[in-house]
């Protein structure tokens, strides 16, 4: 089978690659497996260093990166540009932090001396998603490098080439050859990868779908697994919210991304009496917003990623609307070859409703509302993810009070939830488990071996 990318601005194919053979697959694995048996026995500030040539030419190459998403993806390239820039902060600072984060632990028992030490696994296998091509991967690759693994990714079929910048971009910033392999394979090969006796672990972002079939596979395997998956993430508006600032941070927490993000806000639970004040401030901004050509520095929300997912998307919306929600923007298809699909508002969203139900990944708000706080937490709670969620209110004891009762594996209080290389990041629920990032998420690919002298 062979891969090839589709601008979703025009529909027209970019480039085909031809699917890796079993024997070049393998061969991959091997190399990689090779590589980190240097890798492992290098030092912090050796591994360090490369990592930190790697953010300067990430940073040397933004541009021609950012424009890479915008024709694989979608992605407006002001928003390609950032996203370059917080993946060369993520490797600074795991050059930085990952000593400390992976120091020894020492443990006060009855021996002369007993404490951790956190060492590598091996090839860690990351299959990974189009909607962040860059971030996904470093977000997983930076710590995971520097805790002395090696790599084989296996990215989304859409963003082929995203995924041979990446690894070029390392080689040419020092890293061994074949430590992070690209291998351009679809999902049907991605089984014998997590098979391979040489692969020791496996970090999947992605769809719950995907990942419960990874995590069965692996678990088969008996082979360790990080999960990131979708979620429908939950803004509480409560009654005594700052409105206007609420709804600004909704919506731009709503259409990161052109809504296609795992954390980006998904249901605004508003309590009632300030319902239709907040439908209104909202949809006059989510109404402002610059849809257009991914390609230009203006466009806020390209088109989305595929035209399948569009449809899917819409498809949602249409179901939503016959089940009694009222749409108040959007909700139509417009004409033309490219994946577009408009800042769409639904009012009115109740269970049983796909908006209510599942995760819409695109601009797509629903507003559901609430009797009070505890009404609010608990449809808040009412989903079957878990990932993030915000809570609004001018008592911040009283957000933060809320925050401990929301199911998510983050809330954050007065603004909207952002990834952030110092903090833990991941999911419960059907949104996953694990954690990437920060000193949780750099060690779930060690191993934390025990050291005891009598
Ligand atoms: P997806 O199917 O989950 O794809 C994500 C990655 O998993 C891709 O590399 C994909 O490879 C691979 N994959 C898919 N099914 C697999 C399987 N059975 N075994 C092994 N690997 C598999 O996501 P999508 O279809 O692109 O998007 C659909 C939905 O996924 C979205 O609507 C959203 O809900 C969710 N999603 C979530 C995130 C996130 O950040 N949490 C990111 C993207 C998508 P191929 O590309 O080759 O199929």
């Amino acid at each position: 089978m062979d891969i090839t990318s589709v601008n979703p601005a025009t529909g027209r194919p970019i480039e085909t690659y031809r699917e890796l053979s079993d024997d070049r697959i393998a061969a991959a694995i091997a190399r990689a497996h090779e590589a980190w048996l240097g890798w492992r026995a290098t030092t912090f500030a050796e591994r360090g260093a490369l990592l930190r040539r790697a953010a300067q030419t990430l940073r040397e190459r933004k541009r021609d990166l950012a424009t890479l998403m915008a024709t694989e993806m979608g992605k407006p390239v002001a928003q390609g540009v950032a996203e370059v820039e917080k993946c060369a902060w993520g490797c600074e600072h795991f050059a930085a932090a990952a000593e400390g984060y992976l120091a020894p632990d020492p443990i006060a028992t009855d021996a002369a001396r007993s404490y951790v030490v956190f060492e590598p696994l091996g090839v860690v296998l990351a299959v990974m998603p189009w909607n962040f091509p860059l971030w996904q991967v470093f977000r997983f690759a930076a710590p995971a490098l520097m805790a002395g693994n090696a790599a084989v990714l296996k990215h989304a079929s859409s963003v082929p080439g995203c995924a041979l910048a990446i690894q070029g971009l390392l080689e040419a910033s020092g890293f061994p050859r074949g430590l992070l392999a690209t291998l351009m394979i679809g999902s049907s090969k991605v089984k014998a990868v997590i098979e391979h006796p040489l692969v020791r672990a496996v970090t999947l972002t992605g769809s719950t779908p995907a990942g419960a079939s990874v995590a069965a596979q692996a678990g088969a395997a008996v082979k360790k697994t990080v999960l990131e998956l979708g979620g429908s993430d939950p803004y509480i508006v409560l009654d005594d919210a700052d409105l206007e600032r609420a709804a600004a941070v909704c919506v731009a927490a709503r259409t990161v991304n052109g809504g296609q993000s795992c954390i980006a806000a998904k249901r605004f639970i508003v309590v009632e009496p300030r319902v239709d004040a907040f439908a209104e401030w909202f949809s006059a901004l989510m109404k402002r917003k610059r849809v257009g050509d991914p390609l230009d520095e203006a466009t806020e929300i390209g088109p989305l990623a595929r035209r399948d997912l569009r449809d899917a998307l819409h498809r949602q919306v249409a179901a939503s609307i016959a089940r009694g929600a009222k749409a108040v923007l959007g909700a139509e298809i417009p004409p033309g070859p490219g994946a577009y699909y408009p800042p769409t508002v639904l009012t009115g969203v109740a269970p049983g409703m796909p908006a209510y139900d599942e995760e819409t990944f695109g601009p797509v708000a629903a507003i559901i509302s609430a009797r009070d706080e505890d009404d609010a937490i608990r449809i808040a709670n009412d989903t079957t993810f878990g990932l993030g969620a915000a809570v609004f209110t001018k008592d911040v004891a009283r957000g933060e009070r809320v925050a401990r009762r929301v199911e998510a594996g983050a809330v954050f209080v007065n603004t909207q939830v952002a990834s952030d290389p110092r903090l833990p990041f991941g999911g419960i629920k059907q949104s996953g488990y694990g954690r990437e990032l920060g000193a949780y998420g750099i060690r779930e690919f060690v191993n934390a071996k025990t050291i005891l002298v009598a």
